[in-house]
């Protein structure tokens, strides 16, 4: 199973520096040493959210930052607005019910995005919104979201904006202070493109001020522990942290900022650019619209006749190029290519040299160069 391509919107290919960085020495979590790292690393990711205040590494998945977003933020039995529109956006509302909150769902049609229009009108409906969600790259359905329009909407509330970049950051623009966003959240193994296992979160003053008023029905989640432990000296988190994942985090937001930020938002998008022209040479259909389609991963509708385990099967089996499927409905009509964290040439022109080669091995009247041929647009 080794030398697999891994075109999925993560976990994503991982740099070997950042591989090397985790060889180190495990040191005591309560040290200067570690203090020193932690207190490097969280200020890289301050950085990289764009913003003034702090930032904290939770050791747990994305999925675990989504939960301390809203778990600190919002009292129990107050109203939350989830913009769902995929799988993601359905996650952060059910997160919303388990912790005790009343989650009224802004329903888009999966593979399209919510518009700041949508978010203003429910706002003005119910003045009784604490918070809105946003999951910034959709990435069940390939879509990005406004959060830049919709923080201008924000501005003139006083809800909450919490929004999702867990697929997004160092893939596509995310300034969080300049959009005005309360609480923004990451993952390790997308864009930033360390392994699995790590989460970074960051809170605006006024988040800061909700949480301080709120028991939040969390323990090991409690961002006011980490707040109090990462101003400890020596800096600490509150609980045992992954010292060995945060050594990669650290090493794979330095190569974040050697490429530079702005750099690499700029490569993802040529890559989404060159991945949807490669696709629609190949005669296949995008899921989403063009307008809305995700800089770090493409959704594209499943050729007619053709199954998911003979595309992604052959994909896999044949050429070592792993894809990512559907998910729930879109099980079997989509999949999805990720491009992601260390994606150039190399990685597209293999991928699409083995998608064209997979459609005409399964029939398709297709020329399997045209989707590699188009790429030379891009680079
Ligand atoms: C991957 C992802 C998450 C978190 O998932 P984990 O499996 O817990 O890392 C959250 N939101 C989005 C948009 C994601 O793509």
């Amino acid at each position: 199973m080794d030398d697999i391509l891994l075109m999925l919107p993560g976990p994503t290919t991982v740099d070997p520096r950042v591989l090397q960085a985790m060889a180190k020495d495990v040191v005591n979590h309560r040290g200067d040493e570690f203090g020193e790292i932690y207190t490097e690393t969280t200020k890289l990711m301050s950085k990289t959210f764009q913003t003034k205040n702090d930032s904290y590494i939770i050791t747990g998945s994305g999925t675990a930052a989504m939960e301390a977003a809203i778990a600190n933020t919002i009292p129990r039995g107050e109203k939350v607005l989830n913009a769902v529109g995929g799988k993601f956006g359905e996650r952060l509302a059910d997160i919303t019910k388990v912790h005790g909150m009343e989650s009224k769902v802004l329903d888009v049609e999966w593979g399209t995005a919510v518009t700041a229009d949508k978010i203003e009108e429910a706002l003005e409906a119910d003045e009784d919104i604490k918070a809105v969600t946003v999951i910034h790259n959709e990435t069940s359905t390939g879509v990005a979201q406004p959060i830049e329009e919709i923080g201008k909407v924000m501005k003139n509330y006083d809800a909450l904006f919490i929004v999702d970049t867990v697929s997004s950051l160092c893939g596509d623009a995310v300034d969080v202070d300049k959009y005005g966003i309360d609480v923004c959240f990451t993952g390790s193994q997308k864009c930033i493109a360390a392994p699995p296992g790590l989460s970074a979160i960051t809170l605006s003053d006024d988040a800061w001020a909700a949480a301080e008023k709120i028991d939040a029905p969390t323990y090991y989640l409690n961002m006011l522990k980490y707040r109090d432990n990462g101003n400890k000296t020596p800096a600490q988190t509150p609980y045992t942290p992954s010292v060995s994942l945060i050594y990669a985090m650290k090493k794979a937001l330095e190569i974040v900022q050697e490429e530079g930020l702005d750099a690499r938002v700029a490569r993802h998008h040529n890559a989404a650019a060159a991945t949807r022209a490669a696709v629609k040479a190949l005669g296949l259909e995008l899921f989403p619209d063009e307008d809305v389609s995700s800089a770090t991963v493409t959704a594209v509708k499943m050729p007619e006749g053709i199954t998911d385990s003979q595309l992604r099967g052959t994909m896999l089996d044949k050429y070592g190029v792993q894809l990512a499927g559907g998910q729930d409905h879109l099980k079997g009509n989509i999949i999805r290519i990720g491009h992601m964290g260390v994606i150039s040439y190399k990685e597209l022109a293999i991928t699409f040299t083995a998608l064209g080669l997979t459609l005409k091995g399964l029939g398709c009247d297709v020329d399997p160069g045209a989707g590699v041929a188009a790429l030379a647009n891009f680079y």
